[in-house]
């Protein structure tokens, strides 16, 4: 079992193919990003820490991110990291406790990722995402899955849409090159339908 890390801007489509890719592969999904939401809304005292950061579009600090993301792990291979690592920081403290054994870039344009972004929709009860746009419910505002009511994310107003991005750019593209350098990058077009993004990734990584 591989250790997968899904790298891309917010809104690239990291967590949709995560969902099938880990179950196709036998994975643990791993989203820092989920975890979060879930500690925020359960008001402990890493959700409390973080909330701030995250409703800004700002980064959580990483000594905070990679004690949460190696507590889980927890000397476990087949993991698929969505969200993480998210700075050079972050990515030297992954090695130093879990092998990283190939890299998928999911490379897409800004605007589409801020059109994405704006029509995102996410399942208040659940978590399962949609899109008003390219991925809608089959009852408007009700999760297929579960029934629960449909939210926007607070940090999917185009503000902070606006600032994540900025932070991306800054912290996270550079991840890009470090993992090239170490063979371990594979780029894949995620401007097409997850469809098409998901064989794509398939074929590559497997092959
Ligand atoms: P990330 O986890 O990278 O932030 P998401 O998986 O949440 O991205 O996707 C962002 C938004 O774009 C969601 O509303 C999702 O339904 C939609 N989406 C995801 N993948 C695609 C795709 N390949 N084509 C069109 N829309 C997509
Ligand atoms: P995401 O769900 O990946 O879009 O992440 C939502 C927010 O959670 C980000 O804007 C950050 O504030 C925070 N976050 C998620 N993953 C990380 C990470 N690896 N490092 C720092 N902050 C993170």
């Amino acid at each position: 079992m591989r250790n997968v890390v899904l790298l891309g801007p917010p809104g690239a489509g990291k967590g949709t193919l995560a969902a099938r890719l880990s179950q196709e592969l036998g994975l643990l999904h791993l989203s820092t990003g989920d975890v979060l939401r879930d500690e925020v809304a359960r008001g402990t005292e890493l959700g409390r820490l973080a909330q701030g950061y995250m409703s800004r579009g700002e980064l959580v600090p990483d000594e905070v991110i990679l004690a949460m993301v190696r507590e889980r792990v927890d000397g476990r291979r087949g993991v698929l990291f969505d969200g993480f690592p998210r700075t050079l920081a972050q990515a030297k403290g992954l090695a130093a406790f879990a092998p990283v054994d190939v890299v998928v870039f999911l490379a897409i344009a800004k605007d589409e990722v801020v059109r994405r972004l704006s029509s995102r929709r996410v399942c208040a009860s659940c978590g399962a995402v949609y899109n008003l746009i390219t991925q809608p419910p089959q009852v408007a505002g009700q999760c297929d899955r579960c029934g629960g009511d449909l939210v926007q994310r607070p940090d999917d107003r185009p503000d902070v849409i606006a600032r994540r991005f900025e932070v991306y750019e800054r912290d996270s593209a550079p991840l890009v090159d470090h993992y090239a350098r170490q063979g371990l990058l594979v780029r894949v077009d995620a401007g097409r339908p997850p469809e098409a993004v998901f064989a794509d990734v398939l074929a590559k990584i497997q092959g």
